[in-house]
């Protein structure tokens, strides 16, 4: 099956009791058993069977099987949302003393939780040029954990270069950890540029209807977790091999942090990603012919978009993501003053801080979701003043543009 098909036959066959063609949605926390031999070979994994669903559930298992066979994965376990899939993930990969080396171009939440909150409890992030593999390199000590990057930075919109930065966690033994979150599966599969582990937030493009937030994190099953630097695993190595981490997730870390997906959020997700192919199809062509016209466009000062054939990661994002680009652009209109002239000019385009949503967004990021980093902070992920960041819709482009051409029309 290709990727467009995936998205609605993928891992489900119809329910065998009754036949229906879209996954139960069930809500129960807690599942009975017959006999406590029953449960307690549930419990002890020598049956498969459902106790809590903290842990898992039928519902969000249907989800979860859809998104691994959408990453080429191995297992997936679905969160309550993006920052509940990162934040898990790496307290399964790192404790105190250790070391994460991130790109530096990263979404608000999770730059606060390497910067701030993982500090407290010892764990230390190293923040790196995103798009500069030899600073990843100088960075890289024994007791580094994990490389992290996300596809697409925003609102810098930089490009890493994936497959360059999995060579180097694989010459030194580390779990490359890949936000794809704005790229989603349509885009790219950052296993087959050599990714370890794929986290999303559900809430934007997957979900892309603004109805349910969540998260995932994707085990490719490509890491060897019997390495020197994954002590805390090898327990976990000897009784699960390659899904020695899973088995960490849902036996331990996951299950103790309790950051679940409700089965609705999960059954919500599972029925919006059937429209995933089309939908990005449409977001990227809105998004493309829209950066095509600011950038032509004398009120507007820069535009950054990785499809502009100037954009410095034009090259490694066309090797990357299919001949797709994203849907999310940021423009420069010289000053604070102009950004929020234009952005009180719109009348369709919704001002909020979202993103991946069916419809066309806009927000000022250094007065909004960057407002407390300081000046060297928001130099670093590329936030100016005078810049507004758009997430492009599936409207028709006539509409967005209209729209956008009324908030330019209203600078002064
Ligand atoms: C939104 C977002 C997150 C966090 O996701 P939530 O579902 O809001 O917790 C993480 N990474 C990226 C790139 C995001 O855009």
């Amino acid at each position: 099956m290709k990727i467009d098909t995936k998205v609605i036959h993928g891992a489900y066959k119809p329910d065998g009791e009754t036949g229906a063609t879209v996954a139960p949605l069930v809500m129960s926390t807690s599942f009975t058993h017959e006999s406590a031999e029953d449960i307690e070979a549930v419990f002890n994994g020598r049956a498969p069977g459902y106790v809590y669903s903290r842990i898992s559930n039928p519902t969000i298992m249907a989800w979860e099987r859809r998104l691994t066979e959408l990453e080429g994965g191995m297992a997936t376990i679905a969160c309550a949302s993006g920052m509940a899939a990162i934040s898990t993930s790496i307290l399964a990969l790192a404790g105190a003393g250790d070391e994460i080396v991130s790109g530096n171009s990263l979404f608000g939440g999770t730059y606060s939780l390497f910067a701030h909150t993982l500090a407290r409890y010892g764990i230390k992030t190293v923040f790196v040029e995103s798009t500069d593999v030899s600073a990843y390199a100088k960075a890289i000590t024994d007791k580094t954990k994990v490389i992290f990057v996300e596809t697409i930075g925003n609102p810098k919109m930089d490009v890493p270069d994936l497959a360059a930065i999995a060579t180097l966690a694989k010459e030194n033994g580390i779990v490359f950890v890949v936000d794809s979150t704005v790229t989603t599966p349509i885009m790219v599969r950052p296993k087959e540029f050599g990714a370890d582990i794929v986290v999303h937030s559900s809430s934007k493009f997957i979900n892309g209807h603004g109805n349910a937030l969540g998260g995932a994190i994707v085990d490719c099953g490509t890491f060897d977790w019997s390495g020197d630097r994954y002590e805390h695993l090898h327990d976990y190595h000897a009784k699960a091999g390659s899904f020695a981490f899973m088995a960490a997730l849902r036996n331990q870390y996951f299950r103790d942090i309790g950051a679940c997906i409700s089965p609705f959020n999960a059954f919500l997700t599972n029925m919006s990603v059937e429209s995933l192919a089309v939908r990005m199809e449409r977001h990227c062509d809105n998004a493309l012919e829209l950066a095509g016209r600011l950038d032509s466009d004398k009120r507007v000062e820069q535009v950054r978009y990785p499809g502009l054939a100037g954009h410095p990661g034009n090259k490694v994002a066309e090797a990357q993501f299919d001949g797709m680009y994203g849907a999310v652009l940021g423009f420069r209109l010289g000053s604070k003053e102009r950004c929020f002239q234009f952005i009180n000019g719109l009348n369709r385009v919704q001002n909020l801080a979202n993103l991946g949503d069916a419809k066309t967004l806009v927000i000022h990021p250094a007065s909004t979701i960057c407002h407390d980093l300081s000046e060297a902070e928001r130099q670093a992920v590329g936030v100016t003043d005078d810049l507004v960041r758009m997430s492009v819709g599936i409207e028709n482009i006539e509409d967005i543009w209209e729209d956008v051409n009324n908030g330019l029309d209203s600078l002064k």
